[in-house]
């Protein structure tokens, strides 16, 4: 489960999170939408420790995650800790940032074989199952530039994975798709919502949020809105900010 407790974060001038708070409980989906710098991707960076935040506090089952700038003098957190940390979540970007270099498995065992110190043959025979699961089966010594994108997006979904985090952090993972590919990530997504994954994803594609949220929020200037079951906040916003960005996105 995640807690976020009073997050704010400033970037020099710009109050990006200006006070957040959201629990999403273990195995539910929690889905941000929101226009354009309303801060929904510092957020997830919070949530993972891509941020260092301004003040407030990020439980992940409980533990108290990172520090805030204040929090770092009181109790600093070793880097090991903080890496540790770090593995309890899994994030997939919108652009892939896949290893140009490496093949998909090899992209996929990276992290369990270098980070993890698994063993190769373990690695591979695991990422080989994972690929299986994301719809990849048999394509896992294809380098990147050798598979579409939406089939890159899967690998990038897959390394994850493998790393079996705690919270899957997902930033518009299909924004850069062309249109036909993004129903095979977006299932993929769907399966692992399924599945039981405790997930916190930030998309514009609304359907699709209304499909697989537990809890949708609505974000502006950085601030929650509005939140709750995706048909209320759809349906039925209270909020006249939302409604104007719904009725634009609708
Ligand atoms: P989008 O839908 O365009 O991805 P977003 O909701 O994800 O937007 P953020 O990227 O979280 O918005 O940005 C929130 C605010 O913080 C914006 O005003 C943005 O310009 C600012 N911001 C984000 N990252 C940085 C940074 N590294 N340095 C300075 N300002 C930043
Ligand atoms: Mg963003």
């Amino acid at each position: 489960a995640v807690q976020l407790r009073g997050i704010h974060k400033f970037y020099g001038e710009v109050h990006a999170l200006c006070g957040v708070d959201l629990n999403i409980g273990r195995g539910e989906v929690c889905v941000a939408i929101g226009p354009s710098g309303s801060g929904k991707s510092t957020l997830l960076r919070c949530i993972n420790q891509l941020e260092v935040i301004s003040a407030g506090r990020v439980f992940l089952n409980g533990e108290l995650q990172g520090y805030s700038e204040r929090d770092a003098k009181l109790h600093p957190l070793h880097p090991k800790q903080i890496a540790r940390q770090r593995r309890l979540t899994g994030m997939v970007f919108q652009r892939f940032n896949l290893f140009p270099h490496m093949t998909a498995l090899q992209n996929v065992i990276e992290g369990p074989v270098q980070v993890k110190r698994e063993r190769k043959a373990t690695a591979r025979e695991r990422g080989t199952a994972i690929l299986e699961r994301v719809g990849l089966h048999g394509l896992g010594d294809r380098y990147p530039n050798q598979l579409s994108g939406g089939q890159q997006q899967r690998v990038a979904i897959a390394r994850a994975l493998a790393m079996e985090p705690e919270v899957m952090l997902f930033d518009e993972p299909t924004s850069a798709l062309d249109p036909e590919l993004v129903g095979e990530v977006l299932d993929v997504i769907k399966d692992l919502a399924k599945s039981g994954m405790t997930m916190m994803l930030v998309t514009h594609e609304i359907g699709f949020a209304r499909e697989v949220a537990d809890h949708l929020i609505f974000m502006d200037k950085g601030a929650v809105v509005e939140s709750g079951l995706p048909q209320g906040v759809l349906s039925n916003p209270e909020e006249a900010r939302t409604r104007a960005f719904l009725s634009k996105v609708l």
